[in-house]
């Protein structure tokens, strides 16, 4: 196994910027199965990885990863935009195919947030320090800013047309490096490793995410989220704390969120009894 330590410079946001994606670079970073795992390819420019993968998934192998330097047409749920600067952000998609059906995969995007924490909180800081990666029910990495969470990363999960007993998913993650001017751009609190003091390399990120996927979705595909469930909940931003869910249609749920269960839904304590939310068409907020 190759040793993946951070690249260590005076400033995280030109450490983190300054390298190309390069496929030689996070193969070097890669333990051999996780190489043969995944095959990675990098485009400079495309408006959506998880686009591009779902159009070719029928005649794409599983195990299929695209990154771009520039994403200029990044999504988020619901048709929403996700800001990816040049250089400053880290946006990679890939193609899995669960032998699951489609309702089996309601947790997936919970199960790859795990992989997306434990790979985030790797990048170590200049200063030798680590921060804790928190998660969003259902899709949202983040990290301590400013004395609040905010955004550090999100994850898309999208399907293509079940073939011969299998559902191909497409995976898609967008981890912020250094957003610079563009994160005036967004309308919710956002971070960026570069803020969190951060050294890694995106190559080595990219790697760090490879190399935590692997095992998370061998785990998913074989025994669903039930054996992530208690770290997802461990990871829980807003675990005990009261939460507002609204759907595109204004409707509002308020209660206390305690947790996912063994499926991705979140309960929600609404004072009248248990909810279980489990459509990703809602939107958690703080309450
Ligand atoms: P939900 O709680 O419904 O998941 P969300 O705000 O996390 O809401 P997503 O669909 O996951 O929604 O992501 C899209 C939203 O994320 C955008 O509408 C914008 O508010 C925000 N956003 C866009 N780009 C970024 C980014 N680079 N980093 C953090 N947040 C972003």
């Amino acid at each position: 196994m190759s040793s993946t330590r951070p690249v260590v410079a005076a400033d995280p946001a030109a450490a983190a910027r300054e390298t190309a994606l390069s496929v030689e670079a996070v193969a070097r970073l890669l333990r051999a199965k996780t190489r043969r795992a995944f095959n990675l390819n990098i485009v400079n420019e495309t408006g959506s990885t998880n686009s591009d993968l779902l159009r070719d998934a029928a005649r794409l192998p599983s195990g299929t990863a695209l990154a771009a330097e520039h994403q200029t047409a990044g999504r988020g749920r619901r048709g929403r935009s996700w800001v990816a600067p040049p250089g400053g952000s880290l946006a990679f998609s890939v193609l899995w195919k669960f032998e699951r059906s489609a309702a089996a995969l309601s947790g997936l995007s919970l199960a790859v947030g795990v992989a997306g924490a434990r790979a985030l909180e790797r990048c170590g800081t200049a200063a030798g320090a680590r921060f804790p990666v928190q998660l969003k029910w259902p899709n949202d990495l983040l990290a301590p800013h400013d004395g609040a969470l905010a955004k550090l990363g999100g994850i898309l999960i999208e399907l293509a047309a079940t073939e011969a007993g299998r559902t191909p998913a497409v995976i898609g993650i967008g981890i912020n490096v250094a957003l610079g001017d563009a994160a005036a751009g967004i309308d919710q609190r956002v971070t960026d490793l570069a803020s969190l003091g951060a050294t890694c390399s995106r190559n080595t990120v990219l790697a760090y995410l490879l190399e935590e996927l692997l095992p998370v979705l061998r785990t998913f595909e074989r025994d669903g989220l039930a054996p992530l469930a208690s770290e997802w909940n461990a990871r829980h931003a807003f675990g005990g704390k009261r939460v507002m869910l609204t759907s595109e249609q204004g409707a509002g749920q308020e209660g206390m969120a305690l947790g996912a269960n063994a499926d991705g839904a979140l309960l929600l304590d609404t004072g009248k009894g248990i909810l279980r939310v489990v459509s990703g068409e809602v939107s958690l907020r703080a309450g």
